[in-house]
């Protein structure tokens, strides 16, 4: 942590604990994902909180799964989150653990509970539990089959677990205050029938531990002193106490509530980034385009830019929206000074330098970086024949267009000032090509002679030598700053998220690119190799050079507040 940046609320509270003499002074955390869909920007949140929290104690952080929900987990789901939090940085060492590790001490606990009076079976139908728990503002009813005797209770609950009895027939339900004003502590559901099998435990058992329950007795038994969890969570913190309360064990962890975060235009639930990709959107988990870390990796995002992100953001409890812009500006400085630059047309058009000889090629040396020499130089080829970008040639300029017109100059970057003799069309009124003039007297880097001043620069790439590519230009998902806040995904999407240039060239050293280092193409943007290389040669744009949408941003974000 910087010097001289104040400790966040949840250092304090560790500093008070140690200072206090709490858990012989060891500090461990835990990151509890679910293996039911891959990580989001808002999980880096929690990755980093955890991890980081851990390493400035000299503690632990697990990476524990949180698999108690057998029908919507995967494998595969565990997979990508180990790859995401190894991608960010961390290192969780041989502390990878499950909730399904401890489904053994689970049930045993359970029937603890069961045998101090202080669970029950309930038999009641799902609908029947949801009308006797009451409302906000009313107390609940006591089930009928609350004061079933402990025999009776152990009895079901071990005949539940032997597969006795169908999905949803009985739960089992811890016993509080149905007219407690919390209403996480009217006898909440801590086992549930469900004869689905399991990624891991396949066929072991048929009844499942409830979310609450399972997550609070894997903090207790893990060691986990630091239970860091999302502000939805506080609500539960008198459950969490009342089973540490009624199961004591040696380790007694403290759960501490800090803000999820919010991401401006970009939606954060799992559920919707699903919906997303079932509703056919976008085209997987990874799409560029997501808010996912999958997404943003293979869109050009370095770790670094994200737990930059996660560090600027802070913890606090205070509920708020972070603007998008503020998420790619860390990415913008970080690849300002990491990323070497290069250069690429995206929809390119002719241009025949009618001074120069056919079939000649002239190495002109470009500066990979701008401040960083160590980087190098690399020499770009120079031909008759040239692509430049079309929107750097105006038929018919507004006043104040200084890059190429008919009759003008530009200097093309590391090499001359052209200028645009004609423009030469096809039968059907399409340009075909700018024939254009050098002036062999300005190459840039000659001398304060040749350095000729002109208004516009505009790069190119020599048509002889260049690499056709495809380049995918990301821009966000949604066109409105909170989406699906009416639930209609389909009406907030931005319908310019992708654009595809097909027929881009590039700099043929970029074709050996190795896929995951990020480049500047000049005056475009951050961009990076996409891994699938079936379908050739292609670049993500990661980011655009500037934020083009903050002013517009900002407006959206006030209004709405
Ligand atoms: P989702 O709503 O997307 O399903 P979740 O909280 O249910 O998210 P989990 O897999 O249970 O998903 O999350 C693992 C951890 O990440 C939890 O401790 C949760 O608090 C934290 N987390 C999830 N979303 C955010 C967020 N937006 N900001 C900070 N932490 C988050
Ligand atoms: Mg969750």
């Amino acid at each position: 942590m910087e010097a001289n940046k104040p400790r966040d609320f949840i250092r304090q509270a560790i500093d008070a604990d140690l200072a206090a003499g709490a858990n012989q002074g060891r500090v461990v955390t835990r990151f509890p994902p679910e293996p039911n869909g891959y990580l989001h920007i808002g999980h880096a949140k929690s990755v980093c909180l955890n991890f980081t929290v851990a390493a400035d104690f000299d503690g632990h952080c697990f990476l524990r799964f949180d698999d108690t929900n057998p029908d919507k987990e995967d494998s595969r789901f565990v997979d990508a989150i180990k790859e995401d939090v190894h991608w960010l940085g961390f290192d969780w060492g041989d502390r990878l653990t499950h909730a399904s590790d401890y489904f053994e001490s689970l049930f045993e606990s359970a029937v603890t509970l069961i045998e101090a009076g202080k669970a029950y079976v309930d038999s009641l139908t799902a609908e029947e539990i949801r009308t006797h728990r009451g409302t906000l503002t009313e107390p609940g009813k006591n089930s009928p089959y609350r004061n079933r005797s402990v025999e009776e209770n152990l009895d079901l609950f071990r005949r539940m677990a032997a597969g006795e009895f169908e999905d949803g027939a009985h739960v089992l339900r811890a016993k509080i205050d149905m007219a407690s004003p919390n209403m996480n502590l009217r006898d909440p559901a801590l086992y549930r029938i469900r004869k689905s099998r399991h990624q891991r435990t396949q066929d072991r058992w048929c009844i499942y531990p409830m979310y609450d329950f399972a997550h609070t007795l894997s903090d207790a038994l893990e060691g986990t002193t630091h239970s860091l969890c999302t502000l939805e969570f506080e609500d539960h913190r008198p459950l969490y106490e009342w089973f540490l309360d009624q199961l004591p064990m040696a380790n007694r962890p403290r759960q501490i509530e800090f803000s999820r975060l919010n991401l401006a235009f970009t939606v954060t639930s799992k559920r919707l980034l699903k919906r997303l990709i079932d509703e056919g959107h976008v085209q997987g988990w990874d799409d560029p385009r997501m808010p996912t870390l999958a997404a943003l990796r293979r869109r050009g995002y370095t770790p670094e830019s994200i737990v930059d992100f996660c560090a600027r953001v802070g913890v606090t409890k205070k509920d708020t929206t972070i603007e998008l812009g503020a998420l790619e500006n860390c990415l913008r400085e970080d690849l300002n000074e990491r990323a070497e630059r290069r250069v690429a047309v995206l929809d390119p058009i002719k241009v025949v330098i009618e001074n120069f000889p056919d079939g000649e090629t002239e190495w002109l040396p470009a500066a990979n970086h701008p401040n960083r020499p160590e980087l190098g130089e690399r020499d770009l080829p120079f031909s008759r024949e040239l692509w430049i970008e079309r929107d750097d040639f105006m038929e018919d300029p507004p006043r104040k267009f200084f890059r190429l017109k008919p009759g003008g100059e530009v200097r093309l970057r590391y090499a001359y000032i052209i200028k645009c003799e004609e423009v030469v069309k096809d039968a059907a009124g399409k340009i075909s090509y700018l024939r254009c003039s050098m002036d062999v007297d300005t190459r840039s880097g000659s001398g304060p002679a040749a350095m000729r001043k002109v208004k516009g620069t505009i790069h190119w790439l020599s048509a002889a030598h260049a690499k056709p590519a495809e380049v995918h230009l990301y821009d966000r998902l949604f066109k409105v700053p909170n989406p699906a806040a009416g639930d209609d995904l389909a009406a907030d999407l931005n319908p310019d998220s992708l654009v595809v240039r097909s027929n881009a060239f590039v700099e043929a050293a970029l074709a050996d690119l190795t896929p995951g280092v990020p480049v500047q193409f000049e005056r475009l943007g951050y961009f990076v190799t996409d891994p699938d290389v079936t379908a050739g040669l292609r670049f993500n744009r990661a980011v655009t050079l500037r934020d083009t949408w903050a002013k517009l941003e900002r407006q959206l974000l006030q209004s709405e507040t």
